[in-house]
C-alpha cells in the first residue's frame, strides 16, 4: 500500500528522527527539504550560496526555491513519500496538493508532532548528527556511548547544525508560528490531520504515528 504523509511541527520536535524510523519500517521515502538544502549548499550550487545565509539566520528560504526540489523528487515513492519540513507555507501546501494530484497521487494523513518551546530549546542545543548515516543524537539526553563515534556506523563525522544555536532558533520558532502552524488549521479542515504527543518516549511516538497511518489512532 501506498501512503503519503506529511510531519508537521516545529524545529525539534522529532520529525527527522520519526522520518528515519518510517524509512527503516516500511520502506517509505524521505523527502526533507532542510536535507536537500544543507546539500545544495555543501556542493556549493548557485542555489546553495543563495540560501546558506537564509537558513544560518533561522529564516525560510522562498517558496519558488523550496517547491522546485520537491517537484524534481516526486517520482518513484515506493511505498510512499514522507513529506519532512515541507510544506512550510500555505503557498507551499497548495503547490504540494497540485503536485500530487497532477501526479495521479493523493496525501493520506499530515502528523502534527507537538511539543512545548522550551522543550524545543533543549532538544535543538544539545543536538549533534553523523553526516554519514544521519543518526540524531544529543549531549544530555542520547549520547553516542563512545566519544566522538557514531553507534551506528561507527564514524567519527559527527556535526552540529549552523541553526541549532539559540538565536536562530528563536527565529526558526518565529517562522514556525507565522507561517507554518497555519497548516494546522488547513489540514484539519481538509480532514488529514492527526496530532501526536511529540514528547513522548521515541518509541511511543512511533506507535502513534503508526496507529494514525494504520487508520487505527484518533483523528484530530
Ligand atoms: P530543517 O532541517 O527542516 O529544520 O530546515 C532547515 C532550514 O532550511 C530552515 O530553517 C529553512 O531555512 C530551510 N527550509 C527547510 N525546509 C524549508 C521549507 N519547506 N520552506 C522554506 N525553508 C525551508
Amino acid at each position: 500500500m501506498t501512503i503519503n504523509i506529511i510531519l508537521l511541527g516545529p524545529p525539534g520536535a522529532g520529525k527527522g528522527t520519526q522520518a528515519r524510523r518510517l524509512v527503516e519500517d516500511r520502506g517509505m521515502v524521505q523527502l526533507s527539504t532542510g536535507d536537500m538544502l544543507r546539500a545544495a549548499r555543501s556542493s556549493g550550487t548557485e542555489m546553495g550560496k543563495r540560501v546558506a545565509e537564509v537558513m544560518d539566520r533561522g529564516q525560510l528560504v522562498t517558496d519558488e526555491i523550496v517547491i522546485g526540489l520537491i517537484r524534481e523528487q516526486l517520482a518513484g515513492g515506493g511505498a510512499g513519500f514522507i513529506f519532512d519540513g515541507f510544506p512550510r507555507t500555505l503557498g507551499q501546501a497548495d503547490a504540494l496538493g497540485q503536485l500530487l494530484s497532477e501526479t495521479g497521487m493523493s496525501l493520506d494523513a499530515v502528523i502534527e508532532m507537538q511539543v512545548d518551546d522550551e522543550a524545543l530549546v533543549r532538544r535543538i542545543t544539545g543536538r549533534f548528527t553523523c553526516g554519514n548515516c544521519g543518526e540524531v543524537y544529543h549531549d544530555q539526553t542520547k549520547p553516542t556511548a563512545v566519544a566522538g563515534v557514531c553507534d551506528v556506523c561507527g564514524s567519527t563525522d559527527l556535526k552540529r547544525r549552523a541553526d541549532d544555536n539559540e538565536d536562530s532558533l528563536k527565529t526558526r520558532l518565529l517562522e514556525y508560528y507565522k507561517k507554518t502552524s497555519p497548516l494546522i488549521g488547513y489540514y484539519y479542515a481538509k480532514d488529514k490531520l492527526t496530532q501526536v504527543d511529540g514528547l513522548a518516549e521515541m518509541d511511543e511516538v512511533s506507535a502513534q504515528i503508526a496507529a494514525a497511518l494504520d487508520g487505527t489512532g484518533p483523528k484530530a
